[in-house]
């Protein structure tokens, strides 16, 4: 059985083949028979995974793209969230949390939790100035 191949590689082997040269984002509809607005959908999503890179040019008097290959794949970006700044607000794994709010039965301005931990904030903050 022969594996089916996706749009997306479609574009990306033509592209990919052109080399330095690039191909008219245009052109691309006619090789392969797809409107502007699928066939757009399709380069865009190659964009964002960064295997094409889309410039615009002017082309017969109209305003297109040319299409190029890029071999650097975006990088997985690893985003570390370091939570312990907030761990100790007791907001932070209050069950009430969505409860929450001004007028409301659970109010921060009214919240002994809440107002305790600023006040020990204050406190230590004010030591932290007197020393
Ligand atoms: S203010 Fe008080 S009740 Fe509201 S989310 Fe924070 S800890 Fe919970």
């Amino acid at each position: 059985m022969k594996a089916e191949i996706s749009f997306e590689d479609k574009i990306l082997s033509i592209v990919k083949k052109s080399g330095g040269e690039g191909v008219i984002q245009s052109d691309l509809w006619t090789v392969l028979g797809v409107d502007s607005r699928e066939g757009s959908r399709a380069v865009m999503k190659l964009v964002r995974a960064g295997l094409i890179r889309r410039v615009p040019v002017t082309f017969k008097g109209r305003k297109t793209y040319k299409l190029f290959y890029s071999s650097r794949q975006l990088e997985n970006v690893k985003l570390v969230i370091k939570l312990n700044p907030v761990m100790g607000v007791p907001c932070f794994l209050c069950r009430d949390l969505e409860k929450c709010g001004l007028g409301s039965y659970f109010n921060p301005l009214m919240c002994s939790r809440l107002t305790e931990f600023l006040q020990g904030k204050c406190v230590r903050h004010n030591h932290q100035h007197v020393i």
